[in-house]
């Protein structure tokens, strides 16, 4: 098949092309190469994926129209990942106009590609943080009673909206995936595991918000890219029947489905410390902060509804995923 990968060069999408590329997809991926992090580790990925057959990268701006429209138009792609977006809540308080381009401009573009060009099934990235902070745990998308208390939350939410929407008018098939905290080889640097890792080895403090009353359900990234990878041959149906007892809520007439994919069990803040620290052989100096703005205090996902789709749990445990973590860190940065 011909897939296209947006935010080819972050974090997930180079793991999820690399996957890809590994079963004979033919694979064009584009990214803005933005500049939110690091751009040389961005570089790094794509390097790194040059030596997969089949990857074609395009640098590109989502929020640019005519480009994303000629990039469809040029390519008749069979399915489409997008997993680019402007990450990261706190960013979002203080940049919010960015989010609007790239999250809601680049998503509705990469929608009207979709409508266009007739592709056979769209799989975007959503995320565990439109669960917002009042959820029943653990996290369920059929219960339907999102509370987004960032606007990097509220335009992932936009994004489930728009894609049902989409389902629903044009008849094609969309599937939104809430990713929860991901962490792994080749991570980035403004999530608190690399933050912490670093810290950690240049014997500075760690700054613990909430004062380490904190859960998180951390998802090691091969469980992504698997369930990203599983989910793409999984066409959402439309479901006739939606009123009947046996339907759950967030199924509906449009070809469109939701899942978390999440390890399944969250993990105290404190302890993800403890884990780094033997990981590391160093010790974390800690200085406890309040509650940053847009955090929630915990997440965790159901995974039943994946399984139940895929036959797929996430199955990498938060110590050995951050040993290979950690592993990477050393050999990357020479630590
Ligand atoms: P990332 O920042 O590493 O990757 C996103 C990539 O998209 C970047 O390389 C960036 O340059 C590119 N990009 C951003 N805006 C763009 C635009 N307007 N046009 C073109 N390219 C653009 O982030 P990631 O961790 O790989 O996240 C991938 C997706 O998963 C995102 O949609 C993110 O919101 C979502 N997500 C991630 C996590 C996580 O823990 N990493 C959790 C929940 C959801």
């Amino acid at each position: 098949m011909k897939i296209l990968v947006t935010g080819i060069a972050g974090f997930i999408g180079h793991a999820v092309a690399r996957r890809l590329s590994g079963r004979g997809h033919e694979i064009v991926g584009i990214d803005n190469l933005n500049t939110y992090y690091d751009v040389s580790l961005k570089q790094a990925r794509l390097n790194d994926l040059a030596e997969c057959r089949d990857i074609q990268f395009i640098h590109m701006e989502l929020a640019d129209r005519e480009a994303v429209a000629a990039l469809f138009r040029e390519n008749g792609f069979d399915r489409v990942i997008h997993l680019a977006a402007q990450a990261g809540v706190r960013y979002s308080l203080e940049n919010p106009h960015l989010y609007a381009d790239s999250n809601l401009i680049g998503h509705l573009n990469v929608l009207e590609g979709c409508r266009l060009h007739k592709v056979g099934h769209l799989v975007y990235a959503s995320s565990s943080s439109v669960y917002g902070m009042n959820a029943k745990t653990p996290f369920d998308t059929a219960d339907s009673v999102d509370h987004p208390v960032s606007l990097y939350a509220a335009t992932k939410k936009a994004n489930e909206l728009m894609s049902h929407t989409y389902a629903h008018l044009y008849g094609i098939p969309m599937t939104g995936l809430r990713f929860f905290t991901v962490y792994g080889p080749w991570g980035r640097p403004d999530m608190a595991i690399f933050k912490f890792v670093k810290a950690m080895f240049e014997g500075k403090p760690i700054q613990v918000y909430n004062h380490g009353d904190m859960s998180r359900d951390f998802t090691y990234i091969d469980d992504i890219v698997e369930g990203v990878v599983r989910i793409l041959d999984v066409i959402p149906q439309p479901n006739p029947d939606r009123h009947a007892a046996t339907a759950r809520p967030d199924q509906s007439t449009a070809p469109y489905s939701l899942y978390n994919i999440g390890y399944g069990a969250p993990v105290s803040l404190m302890a993800f410390i403890r884990a780094l620290e033997a990981a590391t052989g160093r010790e974390a100096i800690c200085d406890y902060l309040p509650m940053q703005p847009g955090d929630v205090p915990r997440t965790w996902a159901d995974t039943e509804a994946l399984l139940q789709a895929t036959g797929y749990r996430p199955k990498v445990h938060v110590e050995e995923g951050v040993h290979r973590f950690v592993e990477w860190y050393r050999g990357f940065y020479k630590v």
